[in-house]
């Protein structure tokens, strides 16, 4: 069956071209996929340009739309099996962490499928007897949706629920590496009843299938998760037409341990902060500030744990941590600490590829710390996106905001205290999107998520997740109209 999803008709690209997607975990073929050129794309936008403006979608009433979602969340869950095993086939990722995701896509789609018919505009008091004035909510137009290959479902989800709330029509382009469960969610799009062109799904690589969404007259939102510099190139395309454009892309967290903060906790999260889903998490707590006089003990101790985690591939119930998304990434990362180990970086753990015959087909790399790091050094900058943490001392409080805050990123990050006071503090003057005090990574539907700074901009989730997709325009009547008599 073809996998590209042009105005309700599954086929095949227009020059027939097709990519293997292989386990990262063992490099087992899990499918061979159409790949879509910018042709293709091209096709895609002006399936998605006319049924935003031939309808019905546009002007389905809110509640309808919202019943739609609401739908498409219980096929969520009736696929909730398949759906994880074909996002650990493609990432690698633990089956338990998919588990985890496809629940959390299924909120999504319900939130927003619940915020859609919550709010359809609101009247103006003019204080004029003769006008009635109100803001109503319209979609945007099309949608140029892009996402990446870490959480590929979960990061589509966030983008295809509120764009549909809000009633507009898109074309999504997943990441080239992880492309099933995009293809999955486009057929429960269709059993749900969605009108054909309205969704739209294309296959490929970013340069090829993708470069068309960026700069296309007939695009009018584009909303990017990825890395910086796809981001910066990509809002420079939008430019030549401004469309209206979201970005969610890198951070480099910091995880900030102050001596009295609970031990066992501390450690606890902080290696779930950086190792979870081998540090390919965009709000990973990869930047560990410890003061200094908690230093020597809590860095002991987390390396002895970090030291000890299993790793293995998706099916593997023993495993605690998987393998890399491709060997590229795996490249990357290990050039990563290579740098951080020239610049001055001192290795604790990790920083080899693990040995043995389960790991040799695989793009495994085991948990790395690197001790007394300073934030002038690369290593504590720039993303490597993998199971890699630095760690930096600071003796007072102003120090450990000043560190934290000296990155180009803005995303997320944590603060471990027992001093309420102190934690609301450095709350208060963290530059960050999102703050856990005394925790790690949990996120809400109902709360925002995204970037300060380079780490993008606009939101997604909560209520200002579904204003991105919405325009407000003021509709002003005249109840009692007469001449003014100005140029009479
Ligand atoms: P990437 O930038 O390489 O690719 C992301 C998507 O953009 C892919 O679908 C890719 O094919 C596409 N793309 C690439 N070039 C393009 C072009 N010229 N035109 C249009 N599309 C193009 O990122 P990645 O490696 O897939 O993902 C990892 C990055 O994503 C990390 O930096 C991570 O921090 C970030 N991320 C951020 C968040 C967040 O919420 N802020 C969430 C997840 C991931």
């Amino acid at each position: 069956m073809p996998d590209l999803f042009i105005d309700g008709t599954w086929r095949s690209a227009l020059d027939e071209r097709t990519r293997e997607i292989r386990c990262p975990a063992d490099g087992s073929l899990v499918g061979v996929v159409d790949e879509a050129g910018g042709k293709d794309t091209v096709e895609a936008i002006a399936a998605a340009r006319r049924a935003f403006d031939e309808g019905p979608w546009p002007t389905t009433p809110a509640a309808d739309r919202g019943d739609l979602l609401l739908r498409v969340a219980d096929l969520l869950g009736r696929d909730k099996d398949a759906l994880a095993r074909a996002e650990s086939l493609d990432t690698g990722k633990r089956l338990v962490e998919s588990e985890y995701d496809i629940d959390d896509i299924a909120n999504c789609f319900r939130y927003f499928g619940r915020a859609a018919a919550a709010e359809t505009g609101r009247v103006v008091e003019t204080g004029t007897a003769s006008v009635d004035s109100r803001v109503v909510y319209e979609p945007v137009g099309v949608c140029a949706l892009i996402t990446p290959w870490n959480y590929p479902l979960l990061q589509t989800a966030w983008k295809v629920a509120p764009a549909l709330a809000a009633g507009n029509t898109f074309v999504l382009k997943p990441s080239e590496l992880t492309p099933h469960t995009a293809i999955h969610l486009m057929r429960l799009l269709e059993e749900a009843g969605l009108p054909p062109g309205v969704a739209n799904l294309v296959l490929g690589a970013g340069p090829e299938a993708g470069a068309p969404l960026g700069d296309h007259p007939d695009v009018d939102l584009v909303s990017f998760t990825g890395g910086l510099q796809t981001g910066r190139r990509l809002m420079a395309a939008a430019a030549g037409t401004v469309k209206k454009v979201a970005l969610e892309l890198g951070g480099k967290n910091p995880n900030i341990v102050f001596a009295d903060a609970d031990f066992e906790t501390a450690v606890d999260m902080a290696l779930t902060a950086v190792f979870l889903h081998s540090g390919q998490v965009c709000s990973s707590g990869a930047r560990l500030l410890v003061e200094d006089s908690l230093h020597d003990r809590f860095v002991d101790e987390l390396v002895r744990r970090a030291s000890r985690i299993r790793l293995g591939g998706p099916f593997d119930e023993r495993a605690q941590s998987g393998p890399l998304v491709s060997a590229a990434h795996r490249a990357k990362v290990e050039a990563y600490v290579a740098k951080g180990l020239a610049e001055g970086a001192v290795l604790r753990c990790g920083g080899a590829r693990p040995s043995g015959p389960e790991f040799e087909a695989g793009f495994y790399y085991p948990p790395t710390v690197l001790d007394e790091c300073s934030s002038d050094m690369s290593v504590v900058q720039d993303e490597s996106f993998g199971p890699v943490l630095t760690v930096e001392r600071f003796s007072r409080e102003a120090e450990a905001v000043r560190l934290a805050n000296d990155t180009i990123y803005g995303l997320a990050g944590a603060v471990f205290t027992t001093d309420e006071a102190k934690a609301q503090r450095v709350a208060a003057r963290l530059r960050l999107g999102t703050v856990w005090i005394n925790d790690y990574h949990p996120y809400v539907p109902q709360a925002e998520w995204g970037g300060f700074k380079q780490s993008g901009f606009g939101r997604e989730l909560g209520p200002s997740g579904l204003a991105e997709y919405r325009e407000a325009k003021h509709i002003w009547r005249n109840t009692n109209p007469s001449p003014q008599g100005w140029f009479a």
